[in-house]
């Protein structure tokens, strides 16, 4: 079925997204070369945002860049190069942090998915700024398909699908079908990390559970797969401060079917672990703020904007979570990937 005014709203938000990464980046919380060709015109024309939301997004920031960088680095060890798939990218900047980064040799496929208005936005974002298009190889290697809504290039890729229909049909194809050299855009055989950044929310818990499947039928096929996946998304709304933000996204037409299975953070994990992952964990970033960031690192934001209300700060992050699985094909022998 058609979603025609609540599809719009839900592609707007990815100016959210991008608009406060922008100001974190803006007050010096993140570091983040590549935000500015991707922000939507006259975006920083746009106030910052307020310290308390620039703190969420260096918390959120921390911990999945934290996570993805863990993920190369055991590649890297092990020798072997990776795949990311990013769910509803919108216009993160990842693939070229990565690409200029000290892993960028690890990754072997970069693809990111969104509804075709944003990745045509993003294609052509690509196309005029310089410095993304630097980093996806030589121009005559790097091509607008289906009509501008696709982009391929030999490392990166960007793809339009409505993650909420059947993989079978949609997804699926294109990401099994096969690309250079005979092979499948992306491969069974390497370790492969799927990111859900602030998606899931936005569809019905059916079709993301379907999603979530399809990636882990597919990566059962080879003996040495390992599938990661992390998601980060609200949860446990059901308090008074929930309702409170769960009214704010109403008001602007954005629902978010997806937020009642998830009531608390114990049954976070039950996205993969019902899904045939080996193990999950989950984490709020008011837990990953106490115990994932160096004492250097949170003495250094304190200073950036003053934030007197820790405890609210508490309250905000505490609705926020990042959950990661991961999916061995022989959990013994593949037990160092569950760190
Ligand atoms: N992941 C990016 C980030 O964290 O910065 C963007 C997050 S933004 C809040 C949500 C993105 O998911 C939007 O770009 C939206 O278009 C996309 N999205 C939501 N539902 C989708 C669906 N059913 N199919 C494809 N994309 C979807």
């Amino acid at each position: 079925a058609a979603h025609p005014d609540g599809d719009d709203a839900i592609r707007q938000t990815d100016s959210d997204a991008a608009l406060a990464r922008f100001s974190a980046v803006q007050k010096g919380y993140i570091a983040d070369p590549f935000v500015r060709a991707l922000l939507p015109r006259g975006a920083h024309l746009q106030p910052p945002r307020p310290p308390l939301i620039n703190v969420g997004t260096y918390v959120r920031a921390a911990g999945i860049d934290q996570l993805v960088h863990g993920f190369l680095a055991h590649a890297a060890q092990e020798r072997r190069r990776c795949q990311i798939v990013s769910l509803g990218a919108g216009s993160d900047t990842r693939f070229w942090r990565i690409a200029a980064g000290p892993h960028a040799s690890t990754l072997a496929t970069y693809v990111e998915v969104d509804f075709a208005e944003n990745t045509t936005k993003k294609a052509m974002a690509i196309r005029k700024s310089k410095d993304l298009g630097a980093l996806l190889g030589n121009a005559e290697e790097v091509k607008l398909v289906n009509g501008g809504t696709s982009l391929h290039s030999p490392r990166y890729h960007l793809v339009a699908a409505d993650l909420r229909q059947s993989p079978e049909e949609s997804l699926g194809p294109v990401l099994t079908g096969l690309h250079t050299d005979d092979t499948p855009l992306l491969s069974p055989d390497l370790p492969t990390l799927l990111i859900f950044e602030c998606v899931l929310a936005y569809m019905p818990a059916e079709d993301s559970d379907r999603l979530i499947q399809w990636f882990a039928d597919y990566f059962s096929k080879s003996t040495n797969g390992v599938l990661g996946a992390l998601v980060y998304e609200m949860f446990g709304l059901q308090d008074s401060f929930g309702k409170v933000m769960l009214n704010n996204l109403k008001a602007r037409n954005v629902s978010i079917p997806g937020a009642e299975p998830y009531p608390d953070l114990a049954s976070l994990p039950g996205r993969f672990t019902r899904r045939d992952f080996t193990t999950s964990l989950a984490l709020t970033l008011r837990d990953i703020r106490r115990s994932c960031i160096s004492e250097d690192e949170l003495e250094r934001i304190s200073h950036l904007e003053m934030l007197d209300e820790i405890e609210e700060l508490e309250l905000v992050l505490q609705h926020y979570a990042i959950t990661w699985g991961v999916k061995l094909n022989d959990p013994e022998a593949q037990a160092s990937w569950k760190n």
